[in-house]
């Protein structure tokens, strides 16, 4: 086949080109909504041509000659030829208006070269149906959702239940922005609303939705983790961040790769409970240490899963305020629904036995969930992990462009002493948050957990006789799971599944969501790798400067 490379175009770019929604499209000509007609000129077109069929058959029958027609002959022939031109001017328009628009694109569109694949077409929506810039400026609203609109808008109708009370949840969506629309002023073209499976969300991931938000998602990798190679999904608008754990990835793999272990797995729930006096605070606590009632007491546990295997409580005293921090395995959910649901069935039990405990909240902030605590730096929650690798000398200097002595110089310095100096709580590394968030958010786990997810300690040492570098990131607390929770979303999900780790685990309860927490600290070690080293090289302003504020080719950042 002969493909033609057409040289660049010397035009200027086509900036002055009507955005896709302001395009002329048939269908502006249209009184009625394009379902309503669509549907009524389809009934007209087969309605007349079943009328004439017959007729014709019928004086077929007779042997009446077929030229001879009466007056409703000739209204079904009107009927039949008005509809015909309607639904080839609908489709044959769309069909043209697609192609012409194509074309247009076409003038700018580059065959790329054998070094630059070209990119997968992005699925095309029909142009007269939807456009991406019509979904976003324009919400669907029907003529017969007015009253309702109204009904939001005036308070009578609460926004919350649109979705139970219209059964439609992309409707519900629709008329609810477009209330907002109407009580603010504001039009919120920028966020989108088609494209989305509202349904999905619905009571589980998030209430009275009016679109959603986009995020470019990246790709770093691959990154070498215990024998394997993965393509890590960072969802950032961080320019700089994912090309750097790009670097990162390819100086560990230049090395020979990285190792990880699961040092503990357990994801914990304290709540606060009250006695009248200390001294009963202090008999439970006592209570809940003996192994026979330990025993007992995780047998009511874990009947809220068959998941949930209860660890232990550790318990803390405020005064007559008992904390007992519980802790256990959830197999591949993050767990925070499953530990709740085995505490509750405890705290019901304890009852029994101490009447007098009055539970105050099934959350006492011992846990300790999305806050920066002490416990979760010291006890671990969720997945603790540690990573590491050797890298080596040749490829500090040629993949990372510093040394090693300078690497280590710098993470003494910076990551241990000035975290130290800061007051850190867990916070001795350069940027393992940016790598943290960026993979929860691709990957639909909670961000807020971000907090604790984030605690890690660097650590850079010189090795084999001080030529190269042995680095590690030890993170005690990653809470993630594989299943529940935002995992399910279609995107989400997908990032998972680019991972290998969608959902339950087939071979071992748990073996995803601990699979994706080493992922996450191999990430967080390439990052680490890179900034810091962008650092000692004294790179980093020049890199944000040249990524982040241009829109030059980033092919380089990795390099
Ligand atoms: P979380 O406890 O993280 O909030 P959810 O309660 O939303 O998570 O989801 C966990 C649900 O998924 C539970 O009902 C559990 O029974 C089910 N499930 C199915 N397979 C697994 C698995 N391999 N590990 C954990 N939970 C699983």
């Amino acid at each position: 086949m002969d493909i033609r490379r057409r040289k660049p175009s010397t035009r200027p770019p086509p900036a002055a080109a009507p955005p896709l929604a302001s395009r002329i499209q048939a269908s502006d000509a249209l009184p009625l909504p394009i379902r309503h007609t669509n549907l009524l000129f389809s009934a007209l077109f087969a309605a007349s041509l079943v009328f004439l069929m017959r007729r014709w058959r019928e004086k077929v029958r007779v042997s009446a000659p077929l030229h001879v027609i009466g007056l409703a002959d000739m209204a079904a022939m009107i009927c039949l030829v008005a509809s015909l031109i309607y639904l080839i001017s609908f489709f044959g328009i769309a069909y043209v208006q697609s192609v012409v628009s194509s074309h247009e694109d076409d003038d700018d569109f580059l065959l790329p070269s054998p070094a630059q694949p070209a990119p997968p077409a992005a699925p095309t929506l029909c142009p007269l149906l939807r456009s991406d810039k019509e979904s976003i400026s324009v919400p669907a609203v029907d003529a017969s959702d007015e009253d309702i609109i109204a009904s939001v808008v005036s308070g009578k109708t609460p926004s919350y239940i649109l979705e139970s009370k219209l059964g439609d949840c992309r409707r519900a969506v629709a008329i609810r922005r477009e209330a907002l629309r109407r009580m603010t002023g504001r039009p919120i073209e920028g966020l989108p609303i088609e494209g989305f499976d509202y349904a999905s969300i619905l009571g589980q991931c998030c209430e009275l939705p009016i679109g959603y938000v986009q995020l470019p998602v990246g790709i770093a990798g691959p990154l070498a983790l215990d024998g394997r190679e993965f393509y890590v999904p960072m969802a950032t608008t961080e320019g700089c961040l994912v090309a750097s754990t790009n670097r990162g990835c390819k100086a560990i793999l230049e090395s020979g790769g990285a190792m990880s272990v699961v040092l503990k797995d357990g994801m914990t729930r304290a709540p606060a409970v009250r006695f009248s006096t200390a001294m009963r605070a202090a008999e439970l606590k006592f209570f809940l240490e003996e192994p026979d009632n330990f025993d007992t007491l995780a047998v009511v546990f874990n009947r809220s899963s068959r998941f949930a295997r209860l660890q232990g409580i550790q318990c803390s005293l405020a005064g007559r305020n008992l904390y007992m921090r519980f802790c256990c395995s959830t197999g591949d959910a993050m767990g925070m629904n499953m530990v709740s649901k085995g505490v509750q069935n405890v705290l019901d039990y304890l009852q029994n036995d101490f009447p007098d405990m009055d539970v105050v909240s099934i959350s006492g902030n011992f846990c300790s969930d999305k806050k920066p605590a002490a416990v979760n730096w010291i006890e671990g929650r969720g997945k603790s992990v540690v990573c590491e690798a050797v890298i080596r000398e040749d490829v500090v200097k040629k993949v990372l462009k510093t040394t090693v002595p300078a690497l280590v110089e710098l993470n003494m310095i910076k990551n241990l002493a000035g975290s130290a100096v800061a007051g850190a709580l867990g916070g001795f590394n350069a940027h393992a948050s940016n790598i943290v968030s960026a993979v929860f958010i691709a990957t639909g786990q909670d961000p807020a957990q971000n907090v604790e997810s984030s605690h890690c300690i660097t650590m850079m040492e010189a090795v084999n006789g001080g030529k190269d570098l042995h680095v590690s990131v030890t993170m005690p607390s990653i809470e993630v799971g594989t299943i529940g929770g935002g995992t399910q979303l279609a995107s989400q999900a997908a990032c998972l599944d680019l991972l290998g780790v969608k959902g339950s685990s087939m071979e071992s309860p748990g073996a995803n969501a601990r699979l994706l927490a080493t992922i996450i600290a191999g990430a967080v070690l390439a990052g680490e790798l890179s900034l810091m080293s962008a650092l000692a090289a004294g790179q980093l302003v020049k890199s944000h400067m040249k990524y982040n504020r241009s829109s030059k080719d980033m092919s380089k950042a990795a390099s």
